[in-house]
């Protein structure tokens, strides 16, 4: 260990390690398999450039960001690191001088590309140079669940067969426990040491608003927050060129960034954004990934985005500085309806099927009254309790409306069928349905059957979100998603607490 902080201090500067540095260090100086998932800005590079420095053989790092790789081989040439990179975008001479120093011994951490270690030939040739370690970045990138699946990051898949004995570290800023799973499995790591670092990003205030005319609520935003910085995330390419538009006819300098412009562009675009020449970037998804400006005071979503994962990794872009910065997200049901329309195009069912949940627990997460840093942690499989301060649920200034005798009167209809249908059976007896089902069950003789004739089939479905999302009950993955009730929905259901929802504004009537 003393070894360790030897060169943390002379080599990067550092007096102390940040958090789970040192343990993941340790790991990987052990020489075991690693899988660490830590949020941007956690300090994951030190975490495989240390070994690198300490390990006899060449240390090889796979990274998708081919973009930010020279910047990268910079950097660690700056601190005395030998360092250098492979990967499509250099010249041949640039290539063949680098295979001319790996060959001599003189390169320590070697960055790679996927596409370049998928080149037929290229595991072989890299046997020729003892590798010490491979260090994987941007693993969730293998994983189909992850929010960035990249098909050539299935190469990676080859390493283990490859180099049976050299040990794999893989780092990630986002991953959902399945993601990890994933990780693990198409690696192949071996009993690997696992590090799940916390999600939670204390400096970002979530909230989400009712989506109207929302070319003009970001204006309004933009245009009361004139001296920062800030990204508009847009589902469409058309709607973000619309956006560039609306604002700049109101003096606000934004520009675009999206698939469809060409890289050069794009590219400059970015670089300007990142100058502090233009106020905000409305983009697609497309933009993000090694964006690098710490100064991002905002980011708006004037779309519900398509995943979790997503929004998190779009959220996380602001605050780098570790100051407070807003996460606002204009909502409305019209969103729901759209991002479906796109999923049933999808052909692979299997691609369907993780779509559809993705979008479902996104959906959720907009319309439920949960503190949102609950949800969020929850989805990478944290608990955090208590009154968070920095969202909207938790400082009151989302509307609130009583739903009690409503959700009473839903949890009886499945607590007298037993706990034993799924939410559309319900909601057809509490409104009175006449449907074959009900006829078959004999459910038209329930107590509860037509109580809530009066209100619309949306709005009892918005109550079976609001009591999942709060955990008064849940979906039965195992008996074809029939609605349970947990012990908090059975003191809901025997009691006379209230109930609050956020209300779904418009009417409830049918
Ligand atoms: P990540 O790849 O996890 O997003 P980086 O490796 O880019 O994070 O590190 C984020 C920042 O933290 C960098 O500026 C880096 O120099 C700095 N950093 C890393 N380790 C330490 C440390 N032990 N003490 C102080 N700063 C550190
Ligand atoms: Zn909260």
């Amino acid at each position: 260990m003393n070894e360790v902080r030897r060169i943390l201090k002379s080599v990067f500067g550092y007096s102390s390690f940040k958090a789970n540095q040192k343990e993941v260090i340790n790991a990987i100086l052990a020489g075991r398999d690693l899988f660490a998932a830590m949020p941007t800005g956690g300090g994951k590079s030190l975490c495989y450039q240390i070994p690198a420095l300490l390990f006899d053989g060449l240390t090889v790092v796979v990274s998708p960001l081919i973009a930010l790789m020279k910047d990268q081989v910079d950097a660690a040439l700056s601190l005395g690191i030998p360092a250098a990179f492979l990967n499509s975008s250099q010249s041949q001479e640039d290539a063949t001088e680098t295979y001319r120093r790996l060959y001599r011994g003189e390169i320590k951490l070697l960055y790679l590309s996927p596409e370049r270690l998928a080149v037929d030939g290229f595991t072989e040739r890299l046997a020729a140079f003892n590798v010490s370690l491979f260090a994987v970045d941007e693993a969730h990138c293998l994983s189909e669940w992850g929010h960035d699946f990249r098909p050539d990051y299935l190469a990676l898949a080859q390493l283990r067969t490859a180099f049976p004995t050299v040990p794999i570290a893989a780092f990630t800023a986002t991953a959902t426990v399945r993601v990890q799973e994933d990780i693990i499995r198409l690696l192949r790591l071996e009993d690997p040491f696992i590090l799940r670092a916390s999600f939670n990003r204390k400096e970002l205030f979530y909230q989400v608003l009712p989506k109207t005319e929302v070319l003009s609520q970001i204006a309004q935003y933009i245009g009361a927050h004139p001296d920062q910085s800030g990204i508009v995330y847009r589902l469409s390419r058309k709607d973000t060129d619309k956006t560039v538009d609306y604002l700049g006819k109101l003096g606000i300098r934004a520009l675009p960034y999206h698939a469809g412009m060409d890289k050069d562009e794009r590219a400059r675009n970015q670089e300007r954004f990142n100058n502090d020449d233009v106020q905000v970037i409305v983009a697609t998804t497309a933009f993000g990934m090694g964006i690098d400006k710490n100064n991002i005071r905002y980011v708006i979503h004037g779309d519900l985005p398509k995943s979790m994962e997503g929004y998190y990794q779009e959220t996380g872009r602001a605050g780098r500085d570790g100051l407070e910065s807003q996460c606002i997200l204009f909502f409305g049901t019209a969103d729901i309806a759209r991002l479906n329309y796109f999923i049933r195009q999808i052909e692979d069912p299997a691609e369907q099927r993780r779509s559809r949940e993705n979008l479902d627990r996104m959906a959720r997460f907009a319309s439920v009254n949960v503190c949102r840093r609950k949800q969020i942690l929850e989805y990478f499989n944290e608990t955090f309790e208590g009154n968070c301060g920095s969202c909207d649920v938790c400082t009151g200034t989302t509307n609130e409306i009583d739903a009690g005798t409503d959700a009473r009167k839903l949890l009886s209809a499945i607590y007298r069928t037993r706990e034993g249908f799924g939410a559309g059976h319900i909601i057809d007896i509490v409104r009175g349905a006449d449907t074959e089902k009900i006829r078959k069950n004999g459910h038209a003789a329930l107590k509860t059957y037509g109580v809530g004739r009066d209100k619309s089939k949306k709005w009892w479905m918005g109550i079976v979100t609001e009591l999942i999302g709060q955990q008064m009950i849940f979906r039965d993955s195992d008996r074809f998603n029939v609605l349970r009730i947990t012990e908090e929905g059975r003191k809901l259901l025997f009691g006379n607490e209230p109930f609050f929802i956020l209300d779904p504004g418009g009417k409830a009537e049918s």
